[in-house]
């Protein structure tokens, strides 16, 4: 990195708030994308820890002088390489933005700096033990900004709907330095374009989110978990709908195959407390009484026993409940190292039947194998793909087009929580046409016509 762009970003921020001694900077390169498909990180890199939107909009006033890449890098938490420099950057860590700056239990609403950590707002709102953020969207270091960048979601978004949904604000510095305040506590805006919410998602392309304000709900009082197996995944999402159509909507409803839930219990070391069946769903329910909680479990197990449930379960509140929920928590580490890719598709709830069998039909014909978790719930599932080879073969590329290809065409979409990234961007193709394409790139050359912010990450 050239000596004038870190001494003049040493004016900007002040020296100690400089890195570039590379032992340092290798901290700032990778996020938590698989290691066999995250892109190599680009060395010449100078990280910087502004304090001030101001200095933000300095630092990206200089980048665009400079024609240098700049990457905001949150949590760093992220699987899908977005925060990943590829090209010689200024990496902008946002770890100085920690002020938690309103909590307004009348409006129901959050403003926190972009900074603070999923974990730290949850302990703060616990404190106050009154209103809480329902979703658990991201790794607990993932931070506030990042989470909106990503538009994360999470299994809860049966119930809840995703980051897009809670968002009431946002204050972002644009690529140019313009610093724009977006949203606000209002219930109802229709004033012209909504570019907050073309700002969720954007995966940190188009400006640097420096606060976020976020819906609260009054908290449930008690949660209360069910298992139900079936024979077949039909069976199972049959009895996901039927359940939502008495009206009840659980907080969650996951999908396990049987393989990855005994794999997973023998990684935790406990045992899976299910033995009929194959395709396993748990369901979590959040009520305001304990009668109530009661009586939603007793109507969800009667509707799967209606679906053709072979065996169902309501563990015991405390030890037995939290080890299914730790086995289900665990299904991605008990498979990592043996892993290809993790999908991120979703489908319409109801054609993820359809989708399982399918995805299960072309691997084998690749002699690849597939294994699946899922937020039954919400459509999202986790299809976890192993090659005969550890290596990821040339083939492999054509196994996940084809896999795309067949989520597109029953209406579903490459990416449902993780974002495409720097790791997606090829196969957005195979869900967009030319003209959305040619549209999304307008829209980041509006935003950003030096390109100097995050380039090579989201669109096509
Ligand atoms: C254990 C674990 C569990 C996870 N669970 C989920 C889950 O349930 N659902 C889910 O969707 N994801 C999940 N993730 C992925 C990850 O936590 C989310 O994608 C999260 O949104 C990333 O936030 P981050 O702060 O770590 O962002 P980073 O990884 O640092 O960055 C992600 C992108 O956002 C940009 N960015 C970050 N902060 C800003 C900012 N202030 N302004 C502008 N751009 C910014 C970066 O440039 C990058 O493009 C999980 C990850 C782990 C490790």
């Amino acid at each position: 990195m050239k000596a004038d762009i870190t001494a003049r970003l040493e004016e900007i921020a002040g020296r100690e708030f400089v890195v570039y001694d590379q032992g340092h900077i290798e901290d700032y390169l990778y996020d938590e994308t698989e290691r066999r498909l995250r892109p190599p990180a680009c060395r010449d890199c100078v990280v910087v820890k502004p304090g001030k939107p101001e200095e933000i909009s300095e630092i990206l006033k200089l980048a665009n002088s400079e024609n240098i890449t700049a990457v905001v890098r949150g949590g760093g938490t992220g699987l899908c390489g977005a925060a990943i420099p590829v090209r010689p950057s200024i990496i902008i860590s946002m770890e100085r933005f920690k002020k938690i700056l309103e909590y307004d239990d009348k409006n129901f609403v959050i403003t926190v700096e972009a900074g603070v950590t999923l974990r730290e707002m949850n302990e703060f709102l616990q404190e106050r033990n009154v209103l809480y953020f329902p979703c658990h969207p991201g790794g607990a270091e993932a931070q506030v900004g990042g989470l909106a960048m990503e538009n994360a979601g999470d299994p809860r978004a049966v119930k809840h709907g995703v980051m897009r949904n809670h968002i009431k604000g946002l204050e972002v510095v644009t690529p140019t330095g313009a610093l724009i305040r977006l949203g606000g506590k209002l219930r109802k805006n229709n004033a012209g374009y909504d570019l907050m919410q073309l700002m969720i998602g954007s995966e940190g392309t188009l400006g640097v989110v420096t606060k976020v304000m976020l819906r609260l709900y009054p908290k449930t009082k008690y949660s209360g978990v069910l298992l139900a197996s079936f024979d077949t995944c039909g069976r199972a999402a049959d009895a996901v709908t039927r359940t939502l159509k008495r009206g009840i909507v659980p907080l969650s409803i996951e999908y396990l195959n049987r393989s990855v839930a005994l794999r997973t219990a023998e990684y935790v070391g406990e045992r899976w407390p299910l033995e009929k069946g194959r395709s396993d769903l748990l369901f979590i329910a959040e009520e305001d009484s304990e009668e109530g909680l009661f009586d939603v479990q007793k109507a969800i197990e009667e509707i799967c026993s209606e679906a053709g449930a072979v065996e169902s379960l309501v563990p015991e509140a405390g030890r037995d409940q939290s080890v299914i929920l730790t086995i289900c928590d665990s299904a991605y580490g008990a498979f990592g190292e043996d892993l290809t890719d993790s999908m991120d598709i979703a489908v319409p709830p109801a054609d993820i039947p359809r989708l399982i069998s399918g995805l299960e039909q072309i691997a084998e014909r690749y002699g690849a194998a597939i294994d699946t978790v899922g937020h039954m719930g919400d459509g999202n599932v986790h299809s976890n793909v192993y090659l005969a080879e550890k290596d990821i073969d040339d083939y492999y590329e054509d196994l996940k087009r084809e896999l795309y290809a067949l989520t597109v065409r029953i209406g579903g979409t490459i990416t449902g929580e993780y974002g495409i990234g720097k790791i997606r961007r090829d196969s957005l193709p195979v869900q967009y046409d030319s003209t959305q394409l040619r549209l999304m790139r307008g829209i980041k050359e509006l935003f950003d016509p030096n390109g100097i912010l995050n380039p090579d990450t989201a669109i096509y």
